[in-house]
């Protein structure tokens, strides 16, 4: 893997919302159908002059938010297998869940670095939201985004690139 970047976490929290942000395509399938099993999708973007490869990890019925941990486990080996930088999405909407801890115990096993991006910060008070997230125990700052309408993207991008 050169300069790869993966997205994980639970469904719905917005990553393929940032894939498409991040490689300026709609190349993820934004399905509204219940039911359909997506792939993972490959993408590339540039930053700053710096050229990277995304993974957009949703590869789980879309709809449901009962994904088991063997589900988890797959996406995030994956995720750690193939990426130099994984970006760990929660959501400040809804705030910290269960299934954003079993994520966080299987991502504790990589030594590559994670940030946790908090998304849906659409608003400046929404994201003071975010520092909830710092009870999941990863070291680095934690990004508020809108991945909707892109805040926070370019400080969370700085701060991807600086490794490649
Ligand atoms: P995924 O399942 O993690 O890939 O999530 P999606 O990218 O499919 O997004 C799930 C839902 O969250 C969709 O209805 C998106 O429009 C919405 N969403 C994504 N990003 C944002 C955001 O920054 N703000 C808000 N308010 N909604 C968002
Ligand atoms: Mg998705």
């Amino acid at each position: 893997a050169q300069n790869t970047i993966a997205i994980v976490g639970r469904p719905n929290v917005g990553k393929s919302t940032l894939f498409n942000r991040l490689v300026g395509q709609r190349k993820a399938i934004m399905d509204n159908v219940s039911g359909v099993t997506r792939d993972r999708h490959y993408g590339h973007g540039e930053w700053t002059g710096k050229y990277f490869t995304v993974i957009d990890t949703g590869g789980y019925v879309h709809g449901s938010d009962d994904i088991f941990e063997e589900e988890i486990r797959k996406q995030v080996e994956l995720a750690i297998k193939e990426a130099d930088v994984i970006l760990f999405m929660v959501d400040v909407e809804a705030g910290l869940t269960g299934l954003d801890e079993e994520f966080a115990n299987v991502l504790r096993r990589t030594d590559k670095p994670v940030y946790i991006v908090a998304n849906k910060a659409d608003t400046h008070s929404r994201g003071h939201l975010s520092g909830e997230f710092y009870a999941l125990g990863f070291e680095n700052e934690i990004f508020p985004v809108s991945s909707q309408n892109g805040s926070g993207t370019g400080e969370l991008l700085d701060a991807v690139v600086s490794h490649f």
